[in-house]
């Protein structure tokens, strides 16, 4: 169980998880920007929303229970610190109701920590703050792949006149051509809409729609064959909206749909993701308050855990193989 290095900070052997001052799994807190390899950063904004707010505390739920986590993937065969140095950035300056200089902040400061070489990982909030990581990453890296977990596509135009809101991001990323929508996808998508044309909508963007009766249809595996051919060797912006999931799975969230996935299948289908050359990623609308028992957050940490270890086999793959634990 000794460990020389660790996320975990004191180890979890020298101190019980349940103690000491959240982080994301108890990594260093780190507000100055500085060279990383990954970033946690909290984005509490969820004045966006067009249903139920409170993913403002979605950061902190999520930082809480992550202190249960342990620092090794087993899927993987990989411990995620010793391939990856990371710290836990703080939450970004939000203003409740004025997305646009909330966004503006949000951009500028995933930027920063993109510019010195980090990964960022962003804990939601509402699903607006992806557009405004969009644009920082896009501004770095170009044009992105975006790889999406959703009930919903999130390619409406407008709600009652606003332009950006958590159902609006995709269609905004597209116009402002910050995603490649023909190299990206968007997975999951069911429930009532408001039209029943939706989904050609987002298809006549150029996304690649994958809905959930489509999922049933071909199987989880076929589904990630197609997401991955599609996003092939291009630079990748994983978003995952916690409503992806069955909301018995997944209760603590704003806008939740029934016959949704589990979390296994929601697991299984990243680990499918090794292959993928990502370059920023997000977990979003997170609702602590409509949360049972810490599922949700539980659930949301776990999968930014799954993240991490995609990002550490990447690393390992890229660097010597010197090390005892290489797959
Ligand atoms: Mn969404
Ligand atoms: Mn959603």
């Amino acid at each position: 169980m000794s460990d020389e290095t660790s996320f975990l900070t004191p180890e979890v052997t020298s101190m019980p998880r349940f103690s000491g001052i959240r982080t994301f799994m108890r990594l260093p807190y780190e507000p100055e920007v500085q060279e990383r390899d990954f970033v946690v950063l909290g984005a509490p904004f969820d004045t966006s929303a067009s249903y139920r707010a409170g993913t403002r505390f979605g950061p902190e739920g999520i930082r809480r229970i992550s202190s249960l986590l342990r620092p090794a993937n087993v899927f993987h065969k990989i411990k995620p610190s010793e391939f990856l140095n990371g710290v836990d950035g703080g939450d970004i300056m939000v203003i409740p109701g004025n997305t646009e200089a909330s966004h503006r902040n949000i951009t500028a400061h995933v930027k920063a920590w993109a510019e010195k070489g980090a990964v960022p990982i962003v804990l939601g909030g509402d699903h607006s703050i992806t557009l405004p990581e969009l644009r920082a990453l896009s501004s770095v890296h170009g044009p992105l792949s975006l790889l999406h977990f959703d009930a919903h596509g999130d390619t409406w135009d407008d709600y009652w006149g606003e332009k950006y809101t958590h159902g609006t991001p995709f269609r905004r990323a597209v116009e402002e051509g910050l995603i490649d929508p023909y190299r990206s996808v968007q997975i999951g998508m069911r429930g009532t809409v408001y039209h029943p044309n939706d989904l050609d909508e987002a298809r006549k963007l150029g996304f690649l729609v994958i809905t959930a009766d489509e999922m049933r249809e071909i199987g989880l595996q076929e589904t990630m064959r197609r997401a991955l051919e599609r996003i092939g060797e291009s630079k990748v912006f994983l978003t995952f909206d916690i409503d992806f999931l069955d909301p018995a799975f997944a209760p603590g969230t704003g806008t939740p749909e029934i016959a949704g996935f589990t979390s296994a299948e929601a697991q299984g289908m990243l680990r499918q993701l090794t292959d993928i050359h990502l370059v920023g990623c997000d977990l979003v609308e997170v609702l602590p308050a409509l949360d049972s028992a810490e599922i949700t957050t539980l659930t949301g940490a776990t999968l930014v855990f799954e993240f991490l270890s995609l990002l550490a086999v990447h690393k390992q793959r890229t660097t010597s193989s010197s090390f005892s634990h290489s797959k």
